[in-house]
């Protein structure tokens, strides 16, 4: 069964949007709002800046539009200039614009488009009728507040930084910059960015004030019943960190490498120091792939060691935790990964050992996620307690697979699937045999 989140679904009236804005939202067809509208407009409408991690399709653009023209809408007479959107594209700024104007219809609310490739005089005239809203691309932005006579930003109340990852992208930083100076400090500030970069997060500090964190439903995001962790670790000791983090944990767990040889060597090491290990990869036959899993599924093994290739298209349960020994390249993988755990609002446990060669793959997952992790607890000590034993299990494995090789080119084949038979075969009445940690074997 996959997690199910099951909300209240709220009202725009519960949100304490005014009626003529709840007609105009009906008009759209939007019944009831989305979650990023749900969870960031009552914080908007208490007058808090927000940043709100959200992609395009969640409906950013009503969360930030609607705070907007409700404050508009309390103003005596509806002030022109009141509200400035940046965003980084001309197709979103026209997109943007129309969504003020079909949401503010009723009070006849104006917008101007200011954006490259048009005609400046065209966006001059459009200036000339004191639109309420003003939308548009840095740079063309910052032109017209240069060199057009009259227009300012000086009664500016509301700015929106929208797709501020793409913003940053576009080498925009520089007319953000000059913007930021040219406006009141006095304002309120909305930031919504698909991801959080270090840049993004730069731009936040520089122009919110004590904001609010909103989300959007977004299939990137991670259940909260999943704790995720990192370890920092040197490359050359990460098989003892893996060791002493499967010692110290009990549970059904996947550790998922980025190769195939990884995944087997890693089985075999493993088993070798005693744990009920088995690996599934793309260099095994389908059949000892299935065979693997079934032990893994029945709980004749605890542990099973894949890469993510062999870790798609199977039905693998449910686990209680997911061990990256390898970060995956493509951040996605890790969501995929980590979602092996924390099912159906279950608790799970994701650790991840990051080398100083991963530190970037793992930092693009923290932006992809929207969160900082937290360091997983290792007494250096303790784990480096363990390196003898693991140096001399990954010496046999090593020399486990050599001989595997040299049979297989005389016909006696034997991958890690047929190791794994034997391992069973032999373990069944030897359980105590090489003695690691009980609770793992
Ligand atoms: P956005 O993420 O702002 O680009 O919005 C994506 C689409 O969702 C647009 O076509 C909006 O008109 C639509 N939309 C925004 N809010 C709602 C809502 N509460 N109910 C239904 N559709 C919505």
């Amino acid at each position: 069964m996959e997690e199910q989140h099951i909300e209240e679904v709220k009202s725009f009236k519960e949100l304490n949007i005014c009626e003529s804005l709840i007609e105009a939202c009906d008009r759209l067809g939007w019944t009831a709002p989305t979650k990023i509208q749900a969870d960031s407009i009552p914080h908007a409408l208490e007058g808090k800046d927000i940043i709100g991690l959200a992609q395009t399709g969640s409906g950013k653009t009503g969360a930030f539009a609607l705070p907007i023209i409700q404050a508009l809408l309390d103003e005596k007479s509806p002030q022109p200039f009141f509200g400035c959107v940046l965003s980084p594209t001309r197709e979103l700024a026209i997109q943007i614009s129309e969504q003020f104007e079909a949401l503010g219809a009723s009070i006849g609310l104006r917008t101007a488009v200011l954006v490259g490739g048009v005609d400046m005089n065209q966006q001059q005239l459009a200036l000339g009728r004191r639109p309420h809203i003003v939308v548009g691309t840095p740079g063309r932005l910052m032109d017209h507040l240069t060199n057009t006579k009259g227009f300012s930003l000086r009664t500016l109340k509301y700015l929106v930084l929208d797709e501020a990852d793409r913003l940053l992208n576009q080498d925009f930083e520089k007319a953000l910059d000059d913007i930021l100076k040219v406006i009141p400090v006095n304002r309120r500030t909305y930031l919504f960015s698909a991801t959080m970069t270090n840049k993004v997060k730069k731009l936040q500090r520089a122009c919110l004030r004590d904001p609010v964190k909103v989300e959007s439903d977004s299939k990137y995001s991670t259940v909260d019943t999943l704790k995720q962790q990192y370890l920092f670790v040197p490359a050359k000791n990460k098989e003892c960190y893996l060791v002493y983090i499967l010692t110290e944990m009990s549970g059904s767990t996947m550790v998922f490498t980025r190769t195939c040889d990884a995944s087997g060597l890693l089985a075999l090491m493993l088993r070798n120091l005693g744990f009920r290990a088995v690996a599934i990869n793309g260099h095994m036959t389908q059949a000892n792939r299935l065979g693997g899993l079934n032990k893994f599924k029945a709980g004749d093994c605890s542990i099973l060691i894949c890469t993510d290739l062999a870790s798609r298209g199977l039905d693998i349960p449910a686990v209680d935790m997911v061990i990256n020994y390898d970060i995956p390249s493509n951040s996605k993988d890790y969501i995929h990964r980590v979602g092996r755990t924390a099912r159906a609002g279950r608790s799970g446990v994701a650790i991840s050992l990051v080398n100083q060669y991963e530190l970037e793959y793992f930092l693009q997952i923290e932006n992809l996620i929207g969160k900082k992790l937290p360091v997983h607890p290792a007494e250096e000590e303790e784990v480096m307690l363990l390196r003898q034993r693991v140096t001399e299990a990954k010496r046999i494995s090593h020399m486990k697979i050599k001989e595997g090789g040299k049979n297989k080119r005389k016909g006696r084949g034997d991958d890690d699937g047929d190791e794994v038979e034997k391992w069973q075969n032999t373990s069944k009445g030897n359980r105590g045999g090489k003695t690691f940690k009980k609770s793992r074997r």
